[in-house]
């Protein structure tokens, strides 16, 4: 017999996007009743793939709109992870080390980058050698000079789990089912179809990461959205090797500290759902790291894994209310940056889905591809 449940709003994606948006929502409105649903341990999912880097100057070197959202998420990020902890009980490892970028690695870029963090007012070193010796003694000396940014630094897998218990906590429904379609007329959704039972709410929330596009096929839209997929390993080296992020070209290192290694990453592939993790690529990746950090070379590796991005056409995120659908709100295409954009996307999205967001972000609004 089919099971029907009623919810004020239903977020469709157990990743860390969906879930912060339900507990943001809680928090702000404990009596709502919210139900989150999906996977949380997807295989491919994105969440606990990533490396968790807070690297909003890193990944961006124009002042455009998207890169003020990442740094104010970013500077949202130690009251967050300490809001988080409080109601969740879990501890998630977060600094604000910062992160280095090696000259030897962006020689061409080298000081176009200084130039947009001296205009952008982004707290930046630059370290001789001698300083590098010791402050990151193990770094290889053909790192050169070396920039330094205040970036952040999560365990991301860490952090979604304190998200799942937060949630949990502040009362949310998990459930975990798959949405194979939606019970809706040419403006509005009813109910969630899933294996065990139809879900009905009052207001739907798209949070699938790159299974966006096939569940707004359901709907009928047409979503210019699709997984580029990461293949990322973990090596164990002792904490004390490195308490920065490294951005290096086509590589990058991001300690989870703990005891719990380096990540090492990645890949930028375009091959749809594929899930395969290549021996050779690995190495690749491990090889490359260890120009940059030596004792990568001789470190056992914990463990190797795929992950996919949701990537929109222009790169941006999709967020906000539905153009087509009066009760849909979307959170997707998150793209590289989806673990720093957490917490104000968090806000941003409650605030449009309690209809008290003050203004729209065009760029990244979802009537841009008429969805
Ligand atoms: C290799 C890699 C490295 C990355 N590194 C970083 C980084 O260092 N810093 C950073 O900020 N970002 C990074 N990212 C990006 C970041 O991880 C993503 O942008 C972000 O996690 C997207 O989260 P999400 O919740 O939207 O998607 P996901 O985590 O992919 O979650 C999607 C959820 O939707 C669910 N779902 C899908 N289809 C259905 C359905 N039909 N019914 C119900 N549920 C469904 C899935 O089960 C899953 O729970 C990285 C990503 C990858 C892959």
């Amino acid at each position: 017999m089919t099971q029907k449940h009623n919810y004020d709003i239903v977020i469709v994606g157990a990743g860390v996007i969906g879930f912060s948006i339900a507990f943001r929502l809680m928090r702000s409105r404990p009596d709502l009743k919210i139900a989150v649903l999906g996977d949380p341990m997807n295989s491919l999912m994105a969440s606990r793939a990533a490396a968790g880097m807070l690297a909003p100057f890193g990944e961006c070197d124009r002042a455009d709109r998207f890169f003020h959202f990442c740094r104010e998420s970013l500077e949202k990020y130690p009251a967050f992870i300490e809001e988080l902890a409080v109601i969740s009980d879990a501890s998630v490892y977060f600094s604000m080390n910062g992160s280095l970028m090696p000259s030897s690695f962006f020689k061409e870029t080298w000081e176009d980058r200084k130039r947009f963090f001296e205009e952008e007012n982004i707290p930046y070193e630059v370290w001789s050698p001698g300083e590098v010796r010791e402050k990151a003694p193990y770094l290889s000396e053909s790192c050169g000079e070396i920039l330094w940014v205040r970036e952040g630094q999560v365990n991301n897998r860490e952090l979604h789990d304190a998200l799942v218990s937060a949630a949990r906590k502040l009362g949310v429904a998990v459930l975990e089912a798959n949405v194979t379609g939606f019970n809706r007329d040419e403006s509005s959704i009813g109910h969630a179809v899933t294996g065990s039972g139809e879900i009905a709410g009052k207001k739907f929330v798209l949070a699938s990461g790159s299974w966006s596009e096939a569940l707004g096929r359901t709907l009928g839209i047409s979503m210019p959205l699709k997984p580029i997929k990461g293949q990322m390993c973990r090596l164990q080296v002792e904490d004390n090797r490195l308490e920065y992020t490294v951005h290096g070209l086509l590589t990058y290192i991001a300690p989870w500290r703990g005891g719990q290694g380096f990540v090492l990453g990645s890949t930028m592939e375009d091959r749809g759902f594929d899930s395969a993790v290549e021996d050779q690529v690995i190495q690749g990746l491990i090889d490359r790291a260890a120009e940059i950090l030596p004792c990568l070379s001789q470190a056992p590796v914990i463990e190797s894994w795929t992950g996919l991005r949701p990537a929109a056409e222009d790169l941006m995120p999709i967020m906000g209310k539905s153009q087509r659908y009066k009760n849909l709100y979307y959170s997707t295409g998150h793209y590289r940056n989806g673990i720093l954009q957490t917490p104000n996307q968090a806000d941003y999205v409650a605030e449009a889905i309690l209809e008290t967001l003050k203004e729209e972000i065009e760029e990244f609004s979802p009537a841009r591809y008429s969805l």
